[in-house]
């Protein structure tokens, strides 16, 4: 008898614990209940388990509990006869990869960032085979609705299969992608300047472009929490308005202190609103994966990824969690105390502002201890892919330091100079947009050599586990 535990079984097969005690109960799978909350196989079912779903039975190997007992049968049948079946072209030389393969390649080894990206578009193109489960991550939802199209796989950016393509589509040029100019600028409207992390570029930009009727909304993001954030169609001035800022808001109160926060917003999942809603010009703001993710959608001219007009990128050195251990922990390296905070924001360090007007800088070598898994593994500082990225890096305090990309990211920048931004008066420091990109480029390499640093570990670990 083989034991396997339900847990382990549904993420083996990316589903819910209830889907397998469904297929338990309805015969899908044949196994028994228990010990406690294994399901005991017999050593002809394990061999049927392997086949229908197509799991190498040595990736079981380590699930099955007495392993010892364990001699795992082959998979008897050829994968070149396996008639249907999600994972079984996955098995076929040269063959399509599906959601299985995911599971497999991006999201056991913790690569996955939570983009949303497979999940969204599973749902907006096919029967909606995938969710998105309560700890962020993609899923099965219904294993019956996966038309195996290969969709998910082609577009999750850890997936290398459309990287060329990608970076042809955006004229990408080494060594952090294209640069047609750089500013360092600010929204011209104090309101916004106040509500902003920076410079208020952003905001100041995306009103300007609702203004003049060139966009019908933007994905942004709005504060739910004291550090989160969630995303948001935003079709109003005021809304756009709103959502200006990444900062630090106690305003929810400090029974949202209990709950565990990550600073991710996971925005791809708005574009089924944008859909829904049928607007037809979008302006998106994201960080450099949610961005890569657009554009590998656009290289597949996935509907409605074509009515994103304008990709506006954010630097990014990571996603961090700010649950209670992480908390606390920061409070003892800053010296501070959470209650006279007013405003976070992330330069070259983390930079804590107190209500006192002092401010606390933290390295952010010192922050692995909260940043998320998966930003560990990622190259990204710029948001290369986007028409225009923005950080504070390099920039003075209250200022926007802006890349332009493509030539639809300068014209709006230009477009909106002197109307709803300013451009720094350089006479005061002539080098200060060289000086800014010098700063980001030193920051893009340092993220490429840690992502390849942890790449290499990566794969030596999986060779060791081999
Ligand atoms: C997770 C994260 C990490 C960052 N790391 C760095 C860094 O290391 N170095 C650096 O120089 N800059 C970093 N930035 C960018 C910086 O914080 C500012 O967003 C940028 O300088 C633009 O400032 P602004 O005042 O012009 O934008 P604003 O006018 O304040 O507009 C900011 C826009 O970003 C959106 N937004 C806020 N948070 C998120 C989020 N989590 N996901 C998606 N959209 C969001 C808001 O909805 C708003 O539309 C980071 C941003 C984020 C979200
Ligand atoms: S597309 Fe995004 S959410 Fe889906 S597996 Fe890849 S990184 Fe994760
Ligand atoms: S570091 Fe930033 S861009 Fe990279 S995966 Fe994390 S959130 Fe995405």
């Amino acid at each position: 008898m083989i034991v396997i535990h339900v847990l382990t079984l549904a993420q083996e097969l990316g589903v819910h614990r209830n889907t397998i005690r469904n297929w338990v109960k309805t015969g899908r799978i044949s196994a028994k209940p228990g010990p406690g909350k294994g399901l005991q196989f017999t050593r002809d079912d394990f061999a049927r388990l392997c086949r229908e779903f197509h799991l190498a039975p040595e990736l079981l190997k380590p699930m099955a509990r007495n392993r010892e007992e364990v001699d795992i049968p082959a998979l008897a049948t050829p994968a070149a006869s396996l008639s249907s079946g999600p994972g079984q072209r996955r098995l076929k030389e040269g063959a399509m990869k599906t959601f299985f393969n995911l599971i497999q390649e991006v999201q056991n080894p913790g690569l996955c960032h939570h983009c949303g990206g497979c999940v969204t578009f599973c749902t907006a193109i096919n029967y909606g085979a995938l969710e998105t489960g309560e700890d962020g991550k993609p899923r099965y939802k219904d294993i019956e609705k996966c038309i195996e199209c290969g969709l998910c796989y082609s577009i999750c950016p850890e997936i290398s299969e459309l990287d060329e393509e990608t970076k042809r589509q955006v004229a990408w040029s080494a060594p952090m992608g294209r640069i047609l100019g750089t500013t360092v600028s600010r929204a011209m409207d104090p309101e916004v300047r106040l509500r902003a992390t920076d410079g208020g570029v952003v905001t100041g930009l995306l009103l300007h472009l609702f203004d003049l009727g060139r966009i019908d909304g933007a994905v942004v993001t709005r504060q739910v929490g004291p550090f989160q954030r969630q995303p948001w169609l935003a079709t109003k001035r005021e809304e756009i308005l709103e959502a200006a800022g990444f900062h630090f808001d106690t305003s929810h109160g400090p029974s949202l202190f209990s709950e565990a926060y990550s600073t991710f917003s996971p925005s791809i999942v708005e574009l089924e609103d944008v859909a829904r809603q049928r607007l037809n010009r979008v302006a998106f703001v994201g960080t450099p994966c949610q961005i890569n993710s657009l554009r590998r959608m656009e290289a597949l001219g996935i509907v409605p990824s074509g009515t994103i007009k304008f990709h506006l990128g954010l630097f990014c050195t990571g996603n961090f969690h700010f649950g209670p251990e992480q908390r606390l922990k920061l409070e003892q390296i800053g010296s501070f105390q959470w209650d006279q905070v007013r405003k976070v924001n992330v330069k070259e360090d983390l930079l804590i502002h107190l209500n006192d007007g002092q401010v606390r800088h933290i390295p952010l070598d010192r922050l692995n201890f909260m940043k998320r898994y998966a930003c560990h593994y990622c190259d990204d500082y710029a948001a290369e892919f986007a028409d225009l990225s923005f950080g504070g890096i390099g920039a003075p305090e209250g200022w926007t330091m802006v890349i332009m990309r493509s030539p639809l990211g300068r014209a709006i920048m230009a477009d909106a100079n002197g109307v709803d931004l300013e451009a720094f008066n350089y006479r005061d420091n002539p080098r200060l947009a060289a000086q800014a990109l010098e700063k980001v480029l030193e920051w893009s390499n340092k993220k490429k050599h840690r992502a390849r640093e942890k790449h290499r570990e990566l794969e030596i670990s999986v060779q060791v586990k081999g």
